[in-house]
C-alpha cells in the first residue's frame, strides 16, 4: 500500500508533547482563505515552477509536490527518531491536508506504530465521515481537532464545507474520552471578534466532555509566497498577522468557563 506524502517534519515541537516527527499527507476537501499549506490541497502529485536568481541570472525550475511512499518505507523513516521521541515523551503526528483522506494508508501505519508504543496524533479538520472516525480512534492517542467556526453558514463560507458533522465526530471522540487539543485558528475579520468569541464559548459549552485543552492560533501570512507560485487567488492578501497578545481575552474568557488554554500550538 502506498500514499501520498508532501512533508516530513522532525525534531516538531508544536505538534503534540514532546519531540515529534509529523508527517504531512496530501490532500484536503476543505479550501480555507487562509490555508499555510495550498500545495497540500490537491491529493496527487502535483508540480511548481520556482523561481532562482543567482546575480543577474534567473532560472525556472519545475519542484515536484509529494513523493510515493510504501508503508514500510516511511515508517522506516519515522522509526529513524525512535530513541528522541521515547526520551522527551513525544511521538508521531500525521497532519496535512486532511490525513484522514489518505484513510486505509494512515490506519496502517497507524496501527503499526501503535504495536511499536510510540505515541500517535492525527491533526484533523474532522470533516471526514463517523465510519473513518471510529475506525481510528483505537490506534490515535492523540486528536489534535480544527474547530474553525461557531456558525454554520460562516464555516461554508470560509472552508467550503459545513460544521455539523465536524461537531459530530469532535463528540464521538470526546465521549470516547480520547486526549482532544482543539486548535482554533483566529483569523482576522473571520472569527476573532468579541462576538465570535461568544459564539465559540456557546459550542465548546455544549460539547459532551471537556477537551484537555484549546490551542489558539495566531494567523500568519507566511503563505503568500506559495499562493503565487500556485497561481491561486489569496483572499488573505495583504492582511498581516496577529500579534499573539491580541488573543489574551480570548483565552481569558475560555479560561473562565474552565477550559485550559494556550496560545500558539
Ligand atoms: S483544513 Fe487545513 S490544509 Fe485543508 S484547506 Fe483548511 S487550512 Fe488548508
Amino acid at each position: 500500500m502506498e500514499g501520498i506524502v508532501f512533508d516530513i517534519k522532525r525534531f516538531a515541537v508544536h505538534d503534540g508533547p514532546g519531540i515529534r516527527t509529523t508527517i504531512f499527507l496530501k490532500g484536503c476537501p476543505l479550501n480555507c482563505s487562509w490555508c499555510h499549506n495550498p500545495e497540500s490541497k490537491d491529493c496527487r502529485i502535483t508540480e511548481v515552477s520556482k523561481h532562482y536568481k543567482v546575480g543577474d541570472v534567473e532560472t525556472i525550475k519545475s519542484v515536484r509536490i509529494g513523493i510515493k511512499y510504501q508503508v514500510k518505507k516511511l515508517i522506516d523513516e519515522i522509526t529513524k527518531d525512535i530513541m528522541l521521541m521515547e526520551e522527551s515523551g513525544g511521538g508521531l503526528t500525521f497532519s496535512g491536508g486532511e490525513p484522514l483522506m489518505q484513510f486505509d494508508f494512515l490506519k496502517e501505519i497507524l496501527m503499526q506504530m501503535k504495536e511499536t508504543g510510540i505515541h500517535t496524533a492525527v491533526d484533523t479538520s474532522g470533516y471526514v465521515s463517523e465510519n473513518r472516525i471510529n475506525e481510528i480512534i483505537p490506534y490515535t492517542d492523540l486528536f489534535l481537532y480544527d474547530l474553525k467556526h461557531y456558525d454554520n453558514d460562516k464555516h461554508i463560507e470560509n472552508t467550503g464545507v459545513p460544521l455539523l458533522p465536524i461537531l459530530k465526530n469532535l463528540d464521538i471522540i470526546l465521549k470516547m474520552n480520547k486526549h482532544v487539543w482543539i486548535r482554533i485558528p483566529v483569523i482576522p475579520g473571520i472569527n476573532d471578534s468579541d462576538e465570535d468569541i461568544s459564539g465559540f464559548l456557546k459550542i465548546l459549552e455544549k460539547l459532551s466532555e471537556k477537551p484537555e485543552q484549546i490551542n489558539l492560533l495566531p494567523y500568519h501570512n507566511i503563505a503568500e509566497n506559495k499562493f503565487k507560485r500556485l497561481k491561486i487567488n489569496n483572499k488573505m492578501k495583504n492582511i498581516p498577522g496577529t500579534d499573539k497578545k491580541n488573543l489574551i481575552p480570548f483565552k481569558t474568557k475560555l479560561e473562565q468557563s474552565g477550559f485550559k488554554v494556550k496560545i500558539g500550538g
